[in-house]
């Protein structure tokens, strides 16, 4: 088994991140490490992708972006750190009782997430819609009524994505709307 499986199989980017002092928080989210990133934009898990600035890979293309290394290079640290023999002939168990998560668990995680996101936020919408609509024509709108009017449709449009979508079109959503997502569930909080 070469380091690089070794590693693959063993650590998570999520593990190694930790060690290096990233704080993730319950959702599996952190500030990305790679660009200026007020609001927690990565998801991090076995591998790891930022809904800021696109960055993704495995735990050592984190380490080794992170600290400058060249891929061995970041192998060989995280051995190091995490005492895994750099040897050919290492099996030790793993560390964690959980499986590794694969990219594609990861993708469905991310997902599920944005699913449940935009729910919440096009059922505030839709009562927005009512209880902040003009009472007469005079009436200058209110900003949630015209918040509704301008996004329900989009984000009805996105959850039909996640819904019904082809594997391409929930991945362009995923890289193109990641971003809002997040925005959007930022918001929520604040307004609760
Ligand atoms: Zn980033």
């Amino acid at each position: 088994m070469s380091i690089f499986e070794d590693i693959k199989e063993n650590i998570t980017t999520r593990q190694v991140a930790e060690r290096y002092g990233i704080a993730i928080n319950r959702n599996g989210m952190c500030r990305c490490p790679f660009h200026n990133d007020r609001i927690p934009s990565m998801k991090i898990d076995k591998n790891f992708y930022c809904f800021g600035c696109g960055e993704k890979g495995d735990a050592i293309d984190f380490v080794s972006k992170h600290f400058g290394l060249s891929p061995k290079d970041a192998a060989l640290k995280i051995c190091e750190d995490f005492g895994l023999n750099a040897s050919t002939n290492y099996h030790a168990p793993p560390k964690y009782t959980s499986p590794p998560k694969s990219n594609e668990q990861l993708f469905r995680e991310i997902e599920k997430h944005c699913y449940l996101v935009l729910c919440d936020y096009l059922h505030l919408l839709e009562k927005w819609k009512t209880e902040y609509a003009p009472k007469d024509e005079n009436h200058e709108w209110h900003p949630y009524f015209c918040e509704a009017l301008k996004e329900i449709d989009l984000i009805e449009n996105l959850l039909d994505t996640i819904l019904y979508g082809n594997i391409s079109d929930r991945a362009f959503l995923i890289t193109n709307y990641g971003r809002k997502v997040i925005d959007i569930e930022r918001r929520m909080e604040q307004l609760r």
